[in-house]
């Protein structure tokens, strides 16, 4: 994972990608958006415009619709279990011959360190692919013995939703592009996928595989556009079956809003402002990594980021210390060196809030114990930064900051469990949460009592595609992954047959 970058293959990318309008797939064709229509994405590590993307419109939304349609009502619905497994299977073999160039798209355009582009995203990738392949074969139906008088064969059938919209965020272009339509096609359905302004180009490369693993035209539709024309014209269209949205909170409220004309399903993943809680007894040689690569880790932009540390007196100096350390130690740097841990923030937007909220914090009474800056002029890097002394109504400890900005807070011994948790569930959220403790009772009562979909204890990690992921209260409506992500793609028919 550590070794150095192909400058050959980099200019190839820099040349394809410099040349022209990137094209969205709409049915079997590469098109550029009806009203020709562009727009631009950047390298964060430089802000150096990358390429022009066609910006998908109504009229854009109204094809992509039709041909996930004519795909689903048509030829893919013939097509058996078992052969949409071997195209998943065969997209995955696709996206490792091609890992490299995936990783390198991935550097570029979301400005995340190429060893974890090569790690996580083709990894992640790949083994939504292969995990969701294994499903298309496996979904079953039930049978029900009825109250009714007479004699009956009453049966379930669990039937593809439809046409899906899917629409995913700039933190994992790639592999929440996959953990999407990976249960999509699997069950059954077809895909509009439109990928985030900041970040299409290695979901629209992802396109291109998928014809050459065999996917039929109409079932994987990619349009890239702007989520105010693109993402909204498609939540709303009247063709769609179910949404299914990873991104900001506020977004989704705008997503269920359209969802009021076309009754579309609605599946949400939302954001976090996950705790993390070490005990006095806790292994800090576990802890102290833990806390701080679950905030610091793809500087902070992951929805599940451990932003809020609630650490036992006892060992609070000797964890914030190792923190601070590590806040200090790690490379924050160019995405292409590989040794880099920390690339920048997405985008001079992601800049703007991030600082903004720092600046808030500072003018709201938080201490800072490391960082709080922005690095440089170049690129939009930002300092791995500890708040201490926050209050609970600080818009930094309630809000998700998405940046690599952590509140620190100690507790004693007269935090029980109950307040504990009262704490860890404080805010509107409820996606994740880590606890580091040798005590089982302890830990297991915490998470019993936390409203989080996710809790680890004792370890981090990232996500797996066996487990299902989403979260309590404003983090979402539903779950992906595992067997309720490809339930959510099916709809329930009940048929009962007199005898
Ligand atoms: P966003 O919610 O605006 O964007 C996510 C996706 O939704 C993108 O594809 C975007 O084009 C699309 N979109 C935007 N407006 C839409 C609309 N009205 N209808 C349909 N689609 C629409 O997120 P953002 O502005 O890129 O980031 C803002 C904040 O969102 C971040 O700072 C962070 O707090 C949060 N976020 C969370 C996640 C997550 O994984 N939960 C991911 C990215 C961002």
């Amino acid at each position: 994972m550590n070794a150095p970058y192909n400058p050959g293959l980099l200019e190839q990318l820099k040349l394809r990608y410099g040349a022209g309008p990137v094209k969205m797939l709409i049915g079997a064709d590469w098109v550029e958006a009806a009203s020709g229509e562009t727009f631009e994405t950047r390298n964060p590590s430089t802000g150096e415009v990358i390429a022009h993307v066609a910006a998908a419109g109504d009229a854009d939304i109204d094809r992509a619709v039709a041909a996930a349609r004519a795909a689903f009502e048509g030829p893919w619905s013939k097509v058996k279990p078992a052969e949409r497994a071997n195209m998943l299977l065969r997209l995955a073999d696709l996206i490792e011959a091609n890992a490299e160039e995936l990783a390198l798209l991935e550097t570029l355009d979301v400005g995340r360190p190429i060893q974890f582009s090569r790690m996580l995203d083709v990894g992640g990738a790949v083994g939504q692919l292969r995990y969701n392949a294994g499903w298309a074969t496996k979904i079953y139906g039930e049978t029900a013995e009825i109250s009714a008088p007479g004699e009956w064969l009453s049966y379930v059938l669990r039937e593809p939703v439809g046409v899906c919209a899917q629409i995913v965020p700039w933190n994992f272009p790639l592999v929440m592009a996959v953990g999407k339509l990976a249960p999509a096609l699997a069950a059954g359905c077809t895909v509009v996928l439109k990928p985030a302004e900041q970040t299409p180009l290695s979901t629209l490369r992802l396109g291109e595989l998928a014809l050459e693993a065999g996917i039929p035209e109409g079932v994987l539709n990619i349009v890239s556009g702007l989520g105010r024309t693109a993402g909204a014209a498609l939540a709303a269209h009247p063709g769609i079956n179910k949404i299914s949205f990873t991104g900001s909170t506020q977004t989704g409220k705008a997503i269920i809003e359209a969802s009021k004309s076309n009754f579309a399903r609605v599946q949400l993943e939302l954001g976090g402002k996950s705790p993390t809680f070490i005990f006095a007894d806790a292994d800090l040689s576990r802890a102290i990594p833990a806390a701080a690569m679950g905030i610091f880790f793809n500087a902070g932009q992951v929805c599940a980021a451990g932003s809020r540390l609630f650490v036992h007196e006892k060992v609070a100096d000797a964890v914030l210390e190792g923190v601070v350390n590590m806040a200090k130690g790690m490379k924050v740097g160019q995405t292409l060196e590989a040794d880099t841990m920390i690339g920048p923030l997405v985008s001079a937007a992601q800049l703007d809030r991030v600082t903004g909220y720092i600046a808030s914090g500072r003018e709201e009474g938080a201490n800072i114990l490391v960082g709080g800056e922005r690095i440089g002029e170049e690129g939009y890097f930002v300092q791995p930064t500890v708040l201490l002394d926050t209050k609970v109504d600080m818009r930094v400890r309630k809000e998700e900051i998405f940046g690599p900005v952590l509140c620190a807070m100690r507790f004693g011994d007269d935090d029980d469990v109950d307040a504990l948790a009262g704490r860890g569930n404080e805010t509107e959220f409820g996606l994740s949460a880590s606890i580091f403790t040798q005590n089982i009772s302890t830990a297991h009562k915490l998470a019993r009592r936390l409203k989080a979909g996710t809790v680890r204890i004792n370890g981090s990690g990232g996500v797996d595609p066996a487990l299902p992921l989403g979260g309590f209260k404003a983090s979402g409506w539903g779950r992906e992954n595992g067997k309720a992500g490809i339930e959510a793609y099916t709809e329930l028919k009940a048929v009962s047959v007199s005898l």
